[in-house]
């Protein structure tokens, strides 16, 4: 077993393992000649879905670039032997043997190249849609830098991709038991550890200890960081944390975020998900990391992968 404090090792949306070669970006002549190349793979994403081939263990279907369909280009990098690898934003052709999927559904299962890059194309994607107007002059921006900048041509203003980050923390009080809460959201059984964005001119550490104020009334200390995964679903990144806190002071949850909080002994978490009064967060998320970490190994009912 890792030490409690060790970093997380494993996490579905971290696995990414190719070069992003951020130094080719702007390198025309290479960025043509490596689209020419018959050995180049293109993965085509449509609003955060793209082909997976479901022969055996599921894969991204990646295609040549003269098979690709018209659209924004993105360079996601080149792996140990020289491939590269794009994105390209447009409609999903159809193809036999393959079907649309989003990381939602393929993100843990996928292996770790395939999983970063479809993590990579996810997030450009989604920002690229929603980040097509210049903040300063409101004037339509372009696409530059194979897809990793955009340019507003009236002013020469460059916007580069942007990203949230989130804090999610797993608290412990003295009996080492755990707070799990339901967001209102939720559907009923469903109960996870805090989370919140990181607000501006805050700190990660300072963001846990204010989320977990206002969401439960409670102090923490001893924050303590275990590991981050990118979490483009649209665009965050969720850094997660142990921390410390007094479970003998009252509860007092924020009703807009929190319908209800508790704490649990492992031994009462375990009875909790065997009776199905708890399901815990699933194999993609930080959250069930932490909480697994927390409990010395896999939750009973954890969906095999
Ligand atoms: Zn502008």
């Amino acid at each position: 077993m890792p030490e409690p404090y060790e970093t997380l090792e494993w996490l579905a949306l971290a696995r990414g393992d190719v070069d992003r070669v951020a130094e080719r970006r702007r390198d025309d002549a290479w960025l043509r000649e490596v689209w020419a190349d018959p050995g180049t793979r293109v993965l085509v994403v449509e609003r955060g879905k793209t082909l997976v081939r479901d022969d055996g263990e599921p894969r991204l279907l990646l295609l040549t670039p003269e098979a690709a369909p018209e659209g924004d280009r993105y360079l996601l990098g080149v792996d140990d032997d020289g491939v590269a690898y794009f994105a390209v934003a447009a409609p999903l052709p159809v193809v036999e043997g393959a079907r649309p999927a989003g990381l939602r559904h393929v993100g843990a299962v996928l292996e770790d190249r395939d999983s970063g890059l479809l993590t990579h194309a996810v997030a450009l994607e989604h920002w690229h849609a929603t980040h097509r107007y210049c903040p300063g002059c409101g004037g339509p921006t372009e696409l530059a830098a194979a897809g990793h900048v955009r340019v507003c041509p009236a002013d020469g203003s460059e916007h580069f991709p942007r990203v949230d980050p989130a804090v999610i923390m797993l608290l412990r009080d003295e009996r080492d038991r755990v707070l799990l809460a339901r967001a209102p959201a939720w559907p009923q059984d469903r109960r996870s550890i805090l989370a919140g964005f990181v607000e501006p001119g805050e700190s990660l550490e300072q963001a846990v200890a204010r989320e977990v104020r206002e969401e439960v009334g409670l102090p923490v200390w001893d924050v303590r960081y275990l590991g981050s995964q990118p979490w483009p679903l649209p665009r965050s990144l969720m850094v997660g944390f142990f921390a410390r806190t007094d479970g003998d002071r009252p509860l007092r949850p924020d009703p807009e975020e929190i319908l209800d909080a508790a704490w649990y002994t492992r031994d009462e978490l375990r009875t909790a998900i065997e009776a199905g009064e708890v399901v815990p967060p699933g194999p993609l998320s930080i959250a069930a990391q932490l909480i697994m970490r927390w409990y010395g190994g896999p939750l009973p009912r954890t969906p095999e992968f």
